[in-house]
């Protein structure tokens, strides 16, 4: 499970209420959040839940789950509740992980290595599918199994490969331009773990992941404690 707290620049500028369509931000990221309770769930071969049971699993209150899923019609039966297969099945057809979700990742330091190996990421359907660097040294070596790629090939291999969505992991100087090169080879969604502010075209959908942010944010509580 990941459970790094995102930001999405598009998100920030208009606020946290921005609809894709009609369905509002946060109840996207809440649907992944039930997601993965699900998934859980699902390989403890539990048939049915409650909303109730998903509040206690996620943290996020039955009606507000109901609402969740009511931008996406009908869903569970009363008194009887949700079968945990058909709903798993069905969120994870919304966030289109009905399907394998190839991608591209750059930068294979400390932190991309980390994130190759993470088995979670398959659980839920994603399939990192290239890993590409630009240090000579690391091009050709083999990372949890996948040959480390010229990042000057980017665009040639993502003709063939189709992803759509990218992980940066590079260092927040060269953030910038990988997103570029990303953008380039027809990456149209970009998880950026870089402390930078990536300037792309409106179309390009970006979510900055930033453990350190969390981190304040939390000792301003510790702050309030004492
Ligand atoms: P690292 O130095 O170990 O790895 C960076 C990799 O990027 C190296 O392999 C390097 O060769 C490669 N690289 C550099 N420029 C490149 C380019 N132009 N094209 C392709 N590859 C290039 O760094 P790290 O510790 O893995 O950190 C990576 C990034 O993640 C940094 O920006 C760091 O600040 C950030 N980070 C974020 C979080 C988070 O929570 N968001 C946590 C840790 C690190």
């Amino acid at each position: 499970m990941l459970y790094f707290k995102c930001s999405n620049h598009v998100g920030e500028r208009f606020g946290r209420m921005l609809a894709i369509g009609k369905v509002p931000l946060p109840t996207l990221e809440r649907l992944a959040t039930y997601l993965t309770a699900l998934t859980d769930l699902r390989m403890g071969n539990v048939e049915t839940i409650s909303s109730t049971d998903i509040e206690t699993r996620t943290g996020v209150n039955a009606p507000q789950f109901r609402k969740d899923l009511s931008y996406f019609g009908e869903f569970g039966r009363p008194g009887i509740g949700y079968n945990v297969r058909d709903l798993h099945a069905r969120i994870s057809a919304i966030l289109n992980l009905d399907r394998t979700q190839p991608v591209l990742l750059v930068g294979v330091g400390n932190l991309g290595s980390a994130l190759l190996g993470y088995p979670a990421l398959r659980a839920e359907n994603f399939r990192i599918v290239a890993a590409f660097d630009n240090n000579p040294a690391k091009i050709g070596k083999s990372v949890w199994g996948l040959a480390v790629k010229d990042i000057a090939d980017l665009t040639t291999e993502n003709a063939r490969l189709k992803a759509r969505i990218g992980i940066i992991t590079v260092p927040s100087s060269a953030a910038q331009e990988v997103a570029e090169k990303l953008v380039e080879a027809n990456v149209a969604t970009i998880l950026n773990f870089a402390p930078a502010i990536l300037k792309l075209p409106r179309k390009i959908t970006v979510r900055n992941v930033d453990f350190v942010q969390e981190l304040a944010v939390l000792s301003f509580y510790l702050t309030k404690e004492s």
